[in-house]
């Protein structure tokens, strides 16, 4: 107890006793013990110093000639800043009644003169440790409070949101897909009734095709805890297909792991842009190919010789000449393959044949890059378009030697898979063996949002990738629907600063 006293030091006690003897042998006690001791002589002088500056506790004389202890009390309980202030009363008189009276006037202990130092400290000790646990569980209790007061104003806020978001928003548990609740907007997109959706399973609900990906893409939601604008497809009550972009993120409700659904449905916007990117496309190619050839013409020197600054010109001319020719042909190509216009011919193809020309062709410019290229070939038959295959490898070279820098090394091998990371992107239900292609390059590498971002039409990392590197923002688009429409996967890892790792997973021929 004693030590206790000691690790106190800043506990400020007030005294009032009309004996000076006692004051004077109290605050000697205490003083020596570490307290902050204030004496006064007087019930109203006592009063005025509690009010003005609270003490932790107050040592009360019970008899005082002009106000007693016993009133001195009542007045420090009737006032809200000195309430809770424990008062120790000090006493000569030991009667029962007194020390009745002592509690009655809410005094918290007393102590009858002569005084024993060790008892006055023990109880003292007692009383400040008991106050100091009373103010701390008053301080837990306010930030409880408080912390009730702002859920139950956040979960109004969401709860409003939630409602009135013209997006459809949906929550349902990770563990099943199971729907939990969903928003009105949710209800007019789907053209389902609340009842028709809550309780059911995504995969029970006929979403369309896409809604095993939706299911698989909220496990997948565990790794990364949340997904940004994934397109979908989606189909309504009444079989209408509709586009739509799904954010999702994992929330806890009481305790159940649940992914937060929110969707926007882009199908107007998409079919305007699709049309419009469409017959940009096909207004710009028959000109720009025109143009192309007179490109040429002048080239060639038919038309006379040009003088150095006119051949500069003309070069400038020819590069964003070609460069449009590519986006025009890159997005008639997209455009072909997603409206179904362009059949996978699918053949048995030689894995390490692929490789290997996909590398011959790009030889040239990882040379003029003065970038290493690598090939690691596995000899095993792929069930494939090879046309396609090709593109898809050799724009994914070609992006690997873009952005390495002189003297980096691009590898490009196949395997078949091992690791369960990679396992777990193949298809489970089915037996399919697959063959696992990776072009590794040591170049500037990937922001972590970018990641999936950049398999979307025209995303690039950096807005001049376009005008620096030649780009269209098209190209892993198109290898991700080359790919998609082999039943295979792409996806990349990167570390920035260090290089990227695109993944190509294939399914192998049958006979394998
Ligand atoms: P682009 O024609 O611009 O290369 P892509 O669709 O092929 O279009 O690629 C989109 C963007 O992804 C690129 O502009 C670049 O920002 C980024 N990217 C693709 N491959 C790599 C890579 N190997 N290293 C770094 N960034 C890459």
């Amino acid at each position: 107890m004693l030590n206790q006293s000691l690790q106190s030091p800043k506990a400020d006690i007030l005294v009032i006793d009309d004996t000076p003897e006692n004051l004077h042998l109290l605050s000697a006690m205490l003083t020596e013990q570490g307290y902050k001791v204030r004496s006064v002589t007087k019930g109203s002088t006592g009063l005025r110093g509690a009010n003005a500056a609270p003490p932790d506790l107050i040592l009360l004389d019970v008899n005082m000639p002009e106000m007693n202890g016993y009133v001195v009390c009542q007045h420090l309980k009737a006032n809200d800043r000195t309430r809770e202030i424990p008062v120790i009363f000090i006493s000569a008189l030991g009667d029962v009644l007194d020390k009745v009276k002592a509690f009655a006037v809410g005094g918290v202990d007393y102590i009858t003169k002569p005084f024993h130092l060790e008892e006055v400290l023990a109880r003292i000790d007692n009383h400040l440790t008991i106050r100091k646990l009373q103010k701390q569980l008053q301080a837990q209790n306010e930030r409880l409070q408080q912390e009730i007061h702002d859920r139950a104003k956040a979960e109004e806020k969401f709860t409003k949101a939630f409602r009135s978001s013209p997006n459809p928003i949906a929550i349902a548990t990770v563990s099943e897909a199971r729907f939990i609740d969903v928003n009105p907007s949710f209800l007019r997109m789907s053209g389902y009734l609340l009842d028709e959706v809550v309780g059911h399973t995504i995969t029970e609900l006929d979403f369309g095709k896409d809604v095993g990906a939706i299911a698989k893409t909220i496990q997948l939601l565990l790794e990364t805890s949340s997904l940004h604008n994934q397109e979908f497809e989606f189909s309504t009550k009444f079989g209408e297909v509709k586009t739509i972009l799904l954010s999702i993120e994992l929330i806890d409700l009481s305790g159940v792991q649940c992914a937060l659904l929110i969707a926007n449905d882009i199908t107007e916007r998409k079919r305007l842009e699709n049309e419009f990117i469409s017959l940009v496309s096909h207004e710009l190619r028959t000109p720009l190919t025109s143009t192309m050839g007179a490109l040429d013409l002048l080239g060639a020197g038919q038309l006379g010789n040009l003088n150095p600054q006119g051949q500069k010109f003309l070069s400038i001319a020819t590069t964003n000449t070609e460069r449009l020719i590519r986006l025009v042909n890159d997005i008639l190509d997209l455009e072909r393959m997603k409206s179904g216009k362009i059949f996978m011919r699918k053949v048995n193809c030689n894995a390490a044949q692929l490789l290997i020309t996909a590398t011959e062709a790009m030889q040239a410019m990882a040379e003029k890059s003065q970038v290493k290229l690598i090939v690691n070939a596995i000899n095993i038959q792929l069930w494939a378009d090879p046309d396609r295959l090709l593109q898809t490898l050799t724009n994914l070279l070609s992006n690997a030697i873009k952005f390495s820098a002189p003297g980096d090394t691009v590898k490009i091998g196949a395997a078949l898979p091992d690791d369960e990371n990679v396992k777990s992107k193949e298809n489970e239900s089915a037996t399919t063996k697959h063959l696992l292609i990776t072009i590794q390059d040591e170049g500037r590498g990937i922001p972590e949002d970018k990641l999936q971002l950049i398999f979307e039409r025209f995303q690039q990392v950096d807005a001049s990738d376009s005008r620096n590197k030649g780009g269209t923002g098209l190209g892993l688009a198109i290898c991700r629907n080359i790919v998609q429409q082999h039943d295979g996967k792409i996806w990349v890892q990167s570390i920035l600063g260090e290089g990227s790792t695109f993944y190509v997973l294939l399914p192998l021929a049958s006979s394998q």
